[in-house]
C-alpha cells in the first residue's frame, strides 16, 4: 500500500480504513459520540453507516464499484474479498483505483453530510477521475500506461 502512487493523505486515509478507524457514524456511536442520525446518507436503505456498508455494500458505492470493473463478493471476509477482486481485476494498478475509488467516496459522503450536497454518481465520478488523474504524473511509465488504458475503458 505504501508503495502507490497515490498522495500519502490518501495512503494514510486508507491506512486508517483498513483498521476500521475511519470516523463512520457506526465508529462515533462506538465511541459514545451522540448524534442524531446513524444511518448511510448515500442510499435509501435505512442501514446504519459502517465502514463495510459505506465503502462495499451501500447502492452508491455499488455503482461506483461497477462503474470501475471491480467486482466484489460480498459474502467473503473483507480481507478475502479485496484479494479476489484484486485477482480479478488483473492490472496492477488495482491498488491505486481501489484508493482513489475509497478515498473520493469519503470525500464525496462529507460533501453530502456537510455541504448537503445531492446524493448524485455523476458527480463522485467527477471527484474520482480529478483525482485519479494526479495520480498520473507521480506513477513509473509503466503505470502511467496502465492508468491511460484503464482511462480510455472508462469513457
Ligand atoms: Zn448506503
Amino acid at each position: 500500500m505504501w508503495k502507490s502512487c497515490c498522495k500519502s493523505r490518501i495512503k494514510f486515509f486508507f491506512w486508517l480504513l483498513l483498521r476500521d478507524r475511519i470516523n463512520t457514524r457506526n465508529l462515533l456511536r462506538r465511541k459514545t459520540r451522540t448524534l442524531d442520525f446513524y444511518n448511510c446518507e448515500l442510499c435509501a436503505q435505512d442501514v446504519e453507516e459502517t465502514l463495510l456498508h459505506l465503502f462495499f455494500e451501500c447502492s452508491f458505492s455499488q455503482n461506483c464499484w461497477h462503474y470501475l470493473g471491480i467486482h466484489r463478493n460480498l459474502n467473503l471476509q473483507p480481507d478475502a474479498m479485496l484479494l479476489q477482486a484484486r485477482e480479478n481485476f488483473q492490472s496492477r494498478i488495482f491498488r491505486e483505483i481501489l484508493m482513489v475509488a475509497c478515498w473520493t467516496l469519503w470525500c464525496y459522503r462529507n460533501r453530502v453530510i456537510f455541504d448537503e450536497a445531492p446524493t448524485s454518481f455523476g458527480a463522485w465520478k467527477h471527484l474520482f477521475l480529478e483525482e485519479i488523474m494526479l495520480v498520473r504524473p507521480r506513477a513509473k511509465p509503466s503505470v502511467q500506461s496502465r492508468l491511460d488504458l484503464f482511462f480510455n475503458s472508462l469513457l
